[in-house]
C-alpha cells in the first residue's frame, strides 16, 4: 500500500478545551461587572488559534487582542474583525490601509500612530495611554494633542508593569488610568491583564484582557486554585536501547552510565521549545512514574533513564510534565515563555 497521507505525529499537544473555556469564565467571574476579553497573540500562546477560538467563543469571550496584523487572519477565520484589536497598532500606511479593508481596530499607541491613523480616513480604534510600563502607549501629557482628541476612541486601555506583585505601581498606574479616562473620551475602559484581575474589582474596569491565565498560567497566588492546566504535551519514543556501564548519553558525554542501564529516546527537543535548561534534574513521565533525563536535550530528541518503566515500548507516548508554575520554577523560565516557545511540530488537537 502507498499513501501520501501523512502518518501520526511523534508530538502531540493535548489540548483541554474544557479547561480553557472554564478559565475564561472563571476569570470573566473574576471581573465582576466587567466583560473579559482574551488575548490570543502569538498563537493564543502556543496553544494554537485554531484550538483556543473556538472554546473561547463558545466559553463567551467576544473581545480578542493580536499583537501583529500577521496574527489577524487566523483569528478572522473563527471571529468578526469588530471583535478584534491590534495592539501594535498602525505604523505605516500599509498596515493602516489593511486595517481598514479588513475592520479590525488598530490600538494607536503614539502621536505618530494617530496620524498614519487619520491620514488614512481613521474610524473607529483604541487608544493605548503608557501610565507607567514605557513600552508602547501615548504618554498622558500627550493626550490633549489636537491629533489625539480627534480619534474616535473605542476602548481606552492601559497595561500594568507588574501586577504580579505587590508593589505601589499598581495603585499608581491605576490613579493615572483614571485621569487619563477622564481627558479622552471613550467608549470602555480596559486596564488589567490575567494578574490585574486578581488584584481585584478596582482594575476590572469595564474589560480586562487575559492571556496567560486563559492558558493555564498562574498569574498570582489567588489564582491557583481557579484556573485549571490547559496544555498537555506528548512526545513518543522512537528508541529503546541499553546502556552499559561506561557509556555516555548525548552531545558532550555529560552523562555517563555506572551500571547498565534501561534508556528510551523520546521525539522532543528544543525545537519544539523544550530548552536544554529543562534537562538538568529534570523527567518525562510514563502512567506516573518519572523517568529522569540523561544528558543534554538536542534539537530533536531527549534521552530518559527508563529502568522503572519496563512496559515503555517504542511508539508509546510519554507525558512532558507542564505544570507551569512548578515547571517555571524548576526550569527558570517564565510560564509566557514555556507557554510561547511550543513549537510547529506539534499535533495540537483535544
Ligand atoms: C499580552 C497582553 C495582555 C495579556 O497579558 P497576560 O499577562 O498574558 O494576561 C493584555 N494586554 C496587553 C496590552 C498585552 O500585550
Amino acid at each position: 500500500m502507498t499513501t501520501t497521507d501523512l502518518p501520526p505525529a511523534s508530538l502531540r499537544l493535548h489540548i483541554d478545551a474544557d479547561a480553557l473555556a472554564a478559565n475564561w469564565q472563571a476569570l470573566n467571574r473574576l471581573s465582576g461587572s466587567a466583560r473579559a476579553g482574551a488575548a490570543v497573540k502569538a498563537e493564543a500562546y502556543g496553544v494554537g488559534v485554531a484550538q483556543a477560538l473556538p472554546a473561547l467563543l463558545s466559553a463567551g469571550a467576544r473581545d480578542f487582542f493580536v499583537a501583529h496584523w500577521s496574527e489577524v487572519p487566523a483569528v478572522l477565520r473563527h471571529a468578526s474583525p469588530l471583535q478584534l484589536s491590534v495592539l501594535h497598532g498602525v505604523n505605516n500606511a500599509a498596515e493602516a490601509a489593511y486595517a481598514r479593508a479588513i475592520g479590525a481596530r488598530p490600538v494607536i499607541n503614539s502621536l505618530h500612530q494617530a496620524q498614519v491613523w487619520a491620514q488614512a480616513g481613521g474610524g473607529a480604534c483604541d487608544l493605548m495611554v503608557d501610565t507607567g510600563i514605557n513600552r508602547l502607549g501615548v504618554a498622558p501629557g500627550d493626550l490633549a494633542e489636537p491629533v489625539i482628541a480627534a480619534l474616535d476612541v473605542d476602548l481606552l486601555m492601559s497595561h500594568l508593569a507588574s501586577a504580579d506583585e505587590d508593589g505601589p505601581l499598581n495603585a499608581r498606574q491605576l490613579a493615572r488610568f483614571r485621569e487619563a479616562a477622564s481627558q479622552v473620551p471613550h467608549q470602555a475602559l480596559s486596564l488589567a491583564n490575567s494578574a490585574g484581575i486578581a488584584l481585584g474589582r478596582d482594575y476590572a474596569l469595564d474589560l480586562t484582557r487575559p492571556g496567560l491565565s486563559l492558558y493555564g498560567g498562574i498569574a498570582r497566588p489567588e489564582l491557583a486554585d481557579v484556573i485549571a492546566q490547559v496544555v498537555f504535551p506528548q512526545a513518543a519514543v522512537i528508541q529503546r536501547r541499553q546502556l552499559a556501564a561506561g557509556d555516555s548519553v548525548g552531545y558532550n558525554a555529560t552523562f555517563t552510565a555506572r551500571n547498565e542501564l534501561e534508556v528510551a529516546t523520546v521525539s522532543i527537543g528544543y525545537a519544539d521549545g523544550f530548552l536544554r535548561c529543562r534537562g538538568p534534574g529534570g523527567a518525562l513521565q510514563h502512567k506516573g512514574i518519572a523517568l529522569p533525563i540523561l544528558g543534554r536535550v538536542s534539537m530533536d530528541m531527549t534521552v530518559v533513564d527508563c529502568s522503572a518503566a519496563p512496559d515503555l515500548s517504542e511508539g508509546d507516548f510519554v507525558g512532558i510534565p507542564f505544570d507551569l508554575p512548578v515547571v517555571a520554577k524548576i526550569s527558570g523560565l517564565s510560564q509566557y515563555e514555556l507557554l510561547t516557545t511550543l513549537g510547529k511540530r506539534f499535533l495540537r488537537g483535544s
